[in-house]
């Protein structure tokens, strides 16, 4: 028996950013600014009655919605431990290693909760919010995957096995949640 996958690599999935990245010790890269490419595939049983894995259009407005908030923005990583940042009226000052390196307007900050803006962490952000939302809308899949293009041929991604739930249908009848 064979599995069914499904991937969307379209030209909206595309985000234009600025970032940079704290490398070994005390080096970090100065900002600049990539367009970002996502795909996404996912693998599940196919729907008995639409046959398919996910209908398409709710796949692509999900990862969609990770696109909009970074999209012309600068991805600043608020888990990594080398910055601070500080939001004072409309502008966020960024410190590394407590010297005030940047300042943006807080309106083109985009706040990611990860270690470092790689493209590796961008995907498993993006990834766990798309497969959060679609368990949410009820999508029964078995694999999800994010890859995140930095540049032209330069692609990490994040993928996950999920394990398959029990639902009404084919759980004990008389089990409740
Ligand atoms: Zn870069």
């Amino acid at each position: 028996m064979g599995t069914f996958r499904v991937t969307v690599s379209k030209d909206y999935l595309v985000f234009s950013s600025a970032h940079f990245i704290t490398l070994r010790g005390h080096t970090c890269e100065s900002l600049h600014g990539h367009n970002y490419r996502v795909a996404v595939t996912v693998e599940g049983p196919i729907d008995s009655e639409c046959l398919f894995v996910i209908d398409f259009a709710i796949l692509k407005q999900v990862v969609r919605r990770y696109v909009d908030q970074v999209d012309h923005r600068v991805l600043l990583p608020t888990r990594n431990s080398k910055l601070a940042f500080r939001e004072e009226g409309d502008t966020t000052y960024v410190e590394y290693f407590g010297v005030q390196t940047y300042q943006f307007p807080t309106r083109d900050c985009a706040m990611i909760p990860i270690a470092n803006t790689t493209a590796e962490m961008i995907a498993e952000w993006i990834a766990i919010g798309v497969r959060d939302d679609l368990r949410a809308g009820g999508a029964q899949l078995s694999f999800l995957q994010i890859e995140v293009e930095e540049s032209f041929g330069q692609v990490a991604s994040y993928s996950e096995t999920l394990p398959s739930r029990t639902d009404h249908k084919t759980g004990d009848p008389d089990a409740n949640e």
